[in-house]
């Protein structure tokens, strides 16, 4: 009875005239603010980006304006929308993915910030991190976060904050203030005030919260001196959490994914299974590798992370950050001027045969992963008579992917996974002899997708997930390869290239005392 139900049933169904949805990806960038409009396939149909103010009010200070940051992210919004011709009523979802770690704290009554946005590069409270170290605090934070006690992540901010803005830490204390990093502050104007939520990807950055028990710490928080009443609810990255209620953008889309910048980077090149691992090519390098449901505690200065939360499953990460990558072409380009644009770099060293013996170490602001030198300055060895500037470039480029095999080596290491494939984006990915070289000496296959936008992408994704336009397995299908490239190097030629490698890092070390 009930089978003949159904087969009836199917037979009288309407056909379902579905008109098409769309997903809006908010990326909220450290130096701008932007918007994509992403239609049913997920393809990219409208981008409007805005850039604002930095304000340095002391060296090694960064703030930024948390009202002009809304005020740029909410003109973009209305900006992707009119030129795909939309209204809210379109949009399935809203994914939000943004600068990891910058604070703000504003008053839940007004929703008004009470000092500017403190961005993740200030270094302000540097010396508050090292008396926490030296009275033996790291182990602990370590163990509890997956992260290092550095001013980089907001909880010495939000303490600083506390203690230097007057009345706030009394207001703090009487529950007047909320804490957010930059998705909880843009939820808070979306929903008109209504929200105070954030997601486990951009928590795991705090230092606040446990990446086990996956709660705020009562520890870590008197630790840090810091009320739990200021705190947001945590979420996970992908589900309806709300309706946005702000006229500035129109009411009623539902805001249904958040991630921080580099865990939907890792999400929009699909690295949705362990040991899939991206690489990002900007001004420095940006390595993430997926380690499933298993946390890898890191002994070499990577930091462990969660990657993201989908349902009740949580994927956790190993992160590491080289800092100076395509930024050492840009001073070849600037501070050399051996070529006019960084696309240039890819001739320049293809018109020699090899790097004729020279070796480029970028320590140009330190080393960062895996060597940890903040006293390591830049060198170049091996020139000789014979040297040109094409040997210089060829020299500069490969040294951005001797540096990401570096943290390659280090995730195999501690993940004991070994890494089949490396998936690329950001600016210098688009460069070839990059890509192949990368791929030669890291013995993986290189991927570059068609879609090089992957933080928005990976918001959006994660938006389209949650109100169901898209599955995971469909996003498979949809994922486009530009090109791959596959390892095409003698073995004795790459163990000699490394070894040369490692013995000019070496030689950089320890410079500035
Ligand atoms: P960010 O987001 O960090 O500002 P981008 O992802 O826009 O950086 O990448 C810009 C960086 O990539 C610059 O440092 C530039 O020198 C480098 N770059 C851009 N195009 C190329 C290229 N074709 N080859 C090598 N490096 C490049």
């Amino acid at each position: 009875m009930k089978n003949r139900f159904l087969s009836q049933h199917k037979l009288c169904e309407p056909i379902k005239v579905k008109a098409m949805r769309y997903i809006l990806a908010i990326d909220q960038g450290t130096s701008s603010s932007r918007c994509l409009v992403y239609d049913q396939q997920a393809k990219p149909v409208a981008m409007a980006q805005q850039a604002f103010s930095q304000h340095f009010p002391q060296p090694g200070w960064v703030e930024h304006d948390a009202e002009e940051i809304w005020a740029s992210q909410s003109a973009v919004v209305r900006q992707a929308m009119q030129q795909a011709q939309l209204q809210p009523a379109d949009i399935a979802g809203i994914g939000i993915t943004n600068q990891r770690e910058t604070t703000v704290i504003w008053e839940r009554s007004t929703g008004k910030p009470i000092y500017n946005a403190i961005v993740w590069q200030d270094r302000r409270t540097a010396d508050d991190c090292l008396r926490l170290k030296q009275a033996g605090a790291e182990a602990m934070v370590k163990a509890k976060t997956g992260l290092l006690l550095d001013a980089y992540f907001s909880a010495t901010k939000i303490s600083w904050l506390l203690d230097h803005v007057e009345g706030a830490r009394a207001k703090a204390e009487r529950g007047e203030l909320a804490f957010g990093t930059i998705d909880s502050w843009l939820v808070c104007k979306l929903t008109n005030g209504e929200l105070h939520i954030t997601d486990v990807s951009n928590a795991s950055r705090t230092l606040l919260f446990n990446i086990d028990t996956m709660q705020w710490d009562d520890e870590l928080l008197a630790l840090f001196n810091i009320p739990a009443s200021l705190l947001p609810v945590v979420k996970s990255s992908s589900e309806i959490y709300g309706q946005t209620r702000n006229p500035e953008i129109g009411a009623g889309m539902p805001i249904a994914a958040i991630a921080g910048d580099q865990q939907a980077g890792l999400f929009g090149q699909l690295c949705i299974n362990a040991g899939m691992a991206k690489c990002t090519y900007g001004t420095g390098s940006f390595l993430m590798m997926n380690t499933g449901a298993k946390r890898v505690a890191s002994n070499h200065g990577l930091l462990t992370t969660i990657a993201w939360q989908i349902g009740d499953q949580i994927h956790y990460a190993l992160e590491g950050g080289v800092f100076v990558g395509g930024a050492v072409i840009q001073w070849l380009r600037d501070g050399l001027g051996l070529f006019e644009h960084a696309a240039d770099s890819e001739q320049l060293a293809g018109s020699v045969a090899d790097n004729g013996g020279v070796y480029f170490v970028p320590a140009l602001t330190g080393l960062g992963a895996p060597h940890w030198d903040p006293h390591a300055r830049g060198a170049i060895f091996g020139i000789t008579r014979g040297t040109t500037s094409a040997h210089l470039t060829r020299a500069a480029l490969e040294s951005i992917c001797f540096q990401v095999d570096d943290v390659l080596q280090m995730f195999t290491a501690e993940s004991g996974t070994p890494i089949a494939q490396l998936r690329i984006d950001g600016g210098a990915a688009v460069n070839n002899r990059l890509a192949q070289f990368q791929a030669d000496i890291s013995a993986v296959e290189v991927v570059r997708p068609t879609n090089l936008e992957t933080t928005a992408l990976g918001a959006a994704y994660l938006a389209g997930i949650a109100v169901g336009l898209w599955t995971i397995d469909e996003l498979k299908q949809n994922w486009q390869v530009d090109r791959s490239f596959h390892e095409n190097m003698p073995p004795l030629e790459v163990e000699s290239l490394k070894r040369y490698w490692l013995k000019a890092v070496e030689r950089t070390k320890n410079w500035a005392e």
